[in-house]
C-alpha cells in the first residue's frame, strides 16, 4: 500500500513534472521553436482535463508578450482562392523578414472526420520557410468552442514571435463572424460574377469587411472591372465603420505579384489608420470583453450539460416535438443551474 509520503511524494513529482513541461514549452516558444508552438497550440485543442490546466498556465505565462501582430481574417467561398492568396501574400511577406502564421476556423471539421483541406498539404513553399508557420485546420464541435481555440492560438503565435497572423475561415457561412471577431482586418475574397448572393456570401458578412479582393482577376479581366464597380457601389451605401476606415475594393491574380503587394500595402494604411485614431486598441479591449462573454456562455453550457444532461434531453424533445416553446423550455433549463447552485 502507497505511504502518505509516497503519495505527498508522487503528487510533487507531478506537479514538477507539469510545471517543467509548461516552462520549457515557454522557453521553446518564445525562442521561436515551431515544434513547441506546435505542441503548445495541440495542448490547447485538448480536452483532457490535465492538458486544459496547462494550457491555462501557458496562455498566462505568454499574455505579456502577445498583442503585437497584425490579425488579418480572410474569408471566402470554397475555391475562392484563399488558401492560393494566403500562400502569395505569405511568401511576399516572409521574403521581405516578416514572420507569418496562417491558422483556420472550420466548425465543420468534427463532423466531416478532418476537414478536406486540412488533409491535404497546403502551401507547400510558404510552408517550407522557416519564417512561416502553418497549422492545419482544428476541428471541434461547436464554433464557440474552435473560436476559443484558435483565439488562443493566436496569442500563442503572437509570443513565438509572430508578426502577422492570417486567420481562414474554411466553414461555409457561420464563421466568419468568430473570424470578424478575432481579428484586426476582415478581408472578403470574391470571384469576378456579379450578385454577392450567386457566391452564397450574405449582406451583413459584406458589411463586415474591411476590404473586398476580387480573385482570379487574371481570367475574366473586364468581368473583374466590372465587379469592383459594383462592390465599390455596394460598400458605399453601408453605415461608416467605427474605426472610420473607408473599405476598399481590389482584385488580385496569383500571376501578378503587384496585385498581393497592393492588397498587402493597403492592410499596413488601415493598420496605421487604426493605430493613430486610437480604434486598434479599442477593438481589441472591444473583442477581450466579448470572447470572456463568449467563454462565460460556454461554461456555464457545460456546467448544464455536467449537471442535467437527462433533463436537458427530454425539454429538448419536447421542444422538438413542439409541446413547449423554446422561450420558456430555456427558462426551465435556467432553473436547473440556479437549482443546483
Ligand atoms: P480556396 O478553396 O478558397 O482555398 O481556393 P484555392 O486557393 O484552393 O483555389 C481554388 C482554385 O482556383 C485552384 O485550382 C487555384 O489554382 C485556382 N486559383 C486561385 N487563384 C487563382 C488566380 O488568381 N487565377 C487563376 N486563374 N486561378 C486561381
Amino acid at each position: 500500500m502507497t505511504t502518505h509520503n509516497e503519495e505527498d511524494w508522487l503528487k510533487h513529482r507531478k506537479n514538477f513534472k507539469e510545471s517543467l513541461s509548461v516552462e520549457s514549452l515557454f522557453v521553446g516558444l518564445r525562442n521561436g521553436l515551431r515544434s513547441s508552438l506546435s505542441s503548445a497550440i495541440t495542448i490547447i485543442e485538448s480536452s483532457i482535463q490535465s492538458d486544459q490546466e496547462k494550457a491555462t498556465q501557458l496562455i498566462d505565462r505568454c499574455l505579456p508578450f502577445t498583442g503585437k501582430s497584425i490579425r488579418i481574417g480572410i474569408t471566402g467561398v470554397p475555391g475562392v482562392g484563399k488558401s492560393t492568396f494566403i500562400e502569395s501574400l505569405g511568401i511576399q511577406l516572409v521574403s521581405q523578414g516578416i514572420k507569418v502564421a496562417v491558422l483556420s476556423v472550420d466548425p465543420s471539421s468534427e463532423r466531416s472526420h478532418g476537414s478536406i483541406l486540412g488533409d491535404k498539404t497546403r502551401m507547400n513553399i510558404l510552408a517550407s520557410s522557416s519564417l512561416a508557420y502553418i497549422r492545419p485546420t482544428a476541428s471541434g464541435n461547436s464554433l464557440g468552442g474552435v473560436a476559443q481555440r484558435t483565439r488562443e492560438s493566436i496569442l500563442l503565435c503572437e509570443a513565438a514571435g509572430f508578426e502577422v497572423i492570417l486567420v481562414e475561415t474554411v466553414g461555409v457561412g457561420q464563421s466568419e463572424t468568430a473570424v470578424h471577431a478575432l481579428t484586426d482586418f476582415f478581408l472578403l475574397l470574391m470571384l469576378p460574377v456579379a450578385g454577392d448572393e450567386l457566391q452564397g456570401i450574405k449582406r451583413g458578412i459584406m458589411e463586415l469587411a474591411d476590404a473586398v479582393v476580387i480573385t482570379k482577376a487574371d481570367e475574366l479581366p473586364e468581368k473583374t472591372d466590372l465587379a469592383i464597380q459594383t462592390y465599390r457601389t455596394a460598400i458605399h451605401l453601408f453605415p461608416a465603420k467605427d474605426s472610420t476606415w473607408a473599405p476598399k475594393v481590389l482584385s488580385y491574380s496569383m500571376f501578378n505579384e503587384q496585385s498581393v503587394l497592393k492588397v498587402w500595402e493597403m492592410i499596413k494604411a488601415f493598420e496605421a489608420e487604426i493605430k493613430e485614431n486610437g480604434y486598434f486598441e479599442q477593438r481589441r479591449n472591444e473583442q477581450s470583453v466579448y470572447w470572456m462573454r463568449e467563454s462565460v456562455r460556454d461554461l456555464l453550457w457545460n456546467r448544464l450539460l455536467d449537471q442535467s444532461s437527462a433533463y436537458i434531453q427530454q425539454i429538448e424533445k419536447e421542444v422538438l416535438e413542439g409541446k413547449i416553446s423554446p422561450f420558456k423550455a430555456s427558462h426551465l433549463v435556467f432553473n436547473k443551474l440556479i437549482e443546483k447552485k
